[in-house]
């Protein structure tokens, strides 16, 4: 098929990154700074990933439970400016308190809260200022491939379907979409049965009577709802696989996200799949709203503000690169001479089946409450990004080389873009010098995330407390 030749405005691009979410602005801001020409294309009508369109209004896995920055660099800049125009929070711990309500457990104040009205807003701005071309309503299809490089991109949007004549991609698509079309080695779900972990649809609450709602938590110690939900399920109105709730509040009191629907069974590959799980989810807020106002002390006003516009999809295909981060890794705690960055996030992929439990969290002597009892973070080794065989395509965010647990930590959204810059600089070497992704001077890379203020090595990261009483 021949594909009209897109030159917008007459410009070329040296890197085309495909996916305006927490990876891919990160990487499309970092490239940019590194004087390359970017055109990023979103295949949405807005920027920030899952933050915004999917209304999951929190990004975590950047600080300590003391609120100290794990992730620094674009991160940390994204998270202070947004808080300074007030788009976003920063929450502190509040000594003395056992519950609070971004995320109910006192030490669960490292998220950073969001306005998913005004954070995409904000990165345009930031697109803007680092003179980033963005194409919304614009999705990558495929790509031309020639001697194991992309020679172009091949979206599609209003205009038709285009090709872009590109020196390197950056996949950001969170389903490894780039390198899948290119031929590259991907896996889907669990190794064994390809089973994914499961979807959510996302809403916004207000008009809850927060006092009354943390009034109950401090009673009860239950902040789950764990009774409710119980005495719900003999008299059989709780008819849903789950059997928790969670909810956080957002940058207003009483008004809270709600991340409580589990939606089994859905391939977020699978238009037709995608299409189903929405309109599962839709009818299980539906009904999930008329039991919190009936059941939950502080919903009985609450409203609906907002329903996600966009299916929360937490697990898709993953690259299998040359080299994949394993849990073995992660419980002895090895460091990597190509670190590029860190997560601070636990053990968080509930079970493809039964989806209240998180098989590793769950488990002491598996996961999580090991890793947090040594006080451990998440190493993020710039080969998790690299697929094979093609050069010039690297793909930081969810859709890294990873074994499948290993993917609760890493996919959350400050590590992501931790990731996403990372790519964006090695980027430079890669248009400049012509070389793959694979031959990046990395102890160049790591100096030069280091002077754009990321945190990459072990010896700079704050204490890391261990606070195992409450997984
Ligand atoms: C229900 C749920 C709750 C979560 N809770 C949290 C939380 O509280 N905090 C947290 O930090 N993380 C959370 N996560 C994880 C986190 O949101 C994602 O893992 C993270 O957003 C991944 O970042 P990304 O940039 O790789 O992908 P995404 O955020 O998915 O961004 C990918 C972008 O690419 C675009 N795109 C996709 N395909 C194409 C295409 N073919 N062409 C063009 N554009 C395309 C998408 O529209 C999107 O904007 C949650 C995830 C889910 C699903």
């Amino acid at each position: 098929m021949e594909y009209k030749t897109q030159i917008l405005d007459g410009k070329a691009y040296d890197v085309v990154v495909c996916g305006g979410g927490p990876a891919g602005c990160a990487a499309a801001l970092s490239a940019a700074r590194q004087g390359l020409r970017i055109l990023l294309i979103e295949s949405m009508g807005q920027l920030g990933g899952m933050a915004v369109t999917a209304l999951v209004s929190q990004w975590l896995g950047g600080r300590t439970q003391e609120g100290e920055w794990v992730v620094g660099g674009i991160f940390k800049e994204l998270s202070e400016e947004a808080t300074e125009k007030g788009f976003a929070l920063l929450p502190t711990l509040q000594e003395g308190q056992d519950y609070q309500p971004f995320g109910f457990y006192n030490w669960f104040i490292h998220g950073v809260p969001l306005d998913p009205y005004m954070i995409d807003t904000f990165l345009e701005e930031k697109m803007d200022e680092a003179d980033v071309d963005v194409l919304y309503h614009t999705n990558f299809v495929d790509t031309i491939v020639k001697d194991d490089k992309i020679d172009q991109v091949i979206v599609y949007n209003r205009s038709g379907l285009q090709a872009i004549p590109t020196n390197a991609v950056i996949d950001a698509t969170g389903n490894a979409d780039v390198a899948f079309k290119s031929g590259c080695e991907t896996i889907k779900g669990r190794r064994e049965d390809g089973k994914m972990t499961p979807a959510s649809l996302i809403f916004h609450v207000y008009n809850v009577d927060q006092d009354a709602f943390m009034a109950y938590i401090e009673k009860t110690r239950d902040p789950k709802l764990r009774d409710i939900i119980d005495q719900l399920k003999q008299t059989g109105e709780w008819d849903f696989p789950y059997d928790i709730f969670v909810a956080s509040q957002l940058l207003k009191k009483d008004e809270f996200f709600v991340n409580t629907t589990r939606l089994t069974g859905v391939d977020g590959t699978n238009g037709a799949s995608i299409t189903e799980g929405l309109k599962r989810g839709r009818k299980e807020v539906k009904k999930l709203m008329e039991i919190f106002k009936k059941h939950v002390p502080g919903f009985e006003n609450a409203k609906i503000k907002a329903v996600a516009p966009q299916l929360g999809i937490r697990e898709t295909r993953r690259i299998v690169g040359d080299f994949m981060l394993t849990t073995d890794d992660l419980a002895n705690d090895i460091q990597f001479e190509d670190n590029v960055g860190f997560s601070m996030y636990g053990w968080d992929l509930p079970d493809p089946e039964k989806p209240s439990i998180q098989p590793f969290a769950d488990d002491s002597k598996a996961g999580y409450k090991y890793k947090m009892k040594k006080g451990l973070s998440t190493p993020l080794p710039y080969r998790i990004m690299v697929p094979k065989p093609i050069k010039n395509l690297i793909n930081p965010g969810r859709a890294v080389s990873v074994e499948g647990q290993v993917l609760g930590p890493v996919r959350v959204m400050a590590p992501c873009m931790a990731m996403g810059e990372a790519a964006g600089i090695a980027s430079e070497e890669v248009v400049k010098a012509g070389i793959g992704y694979n031959d990046v001077n990395i102890v160049r890379l790591r100096d030069k995330l280091r002077t754009a203020g990321a945190l990459v090595d072990k010896a700079a990261l704050p204490p890391i407390h261990p606070r195992i009483d409450q997984v």
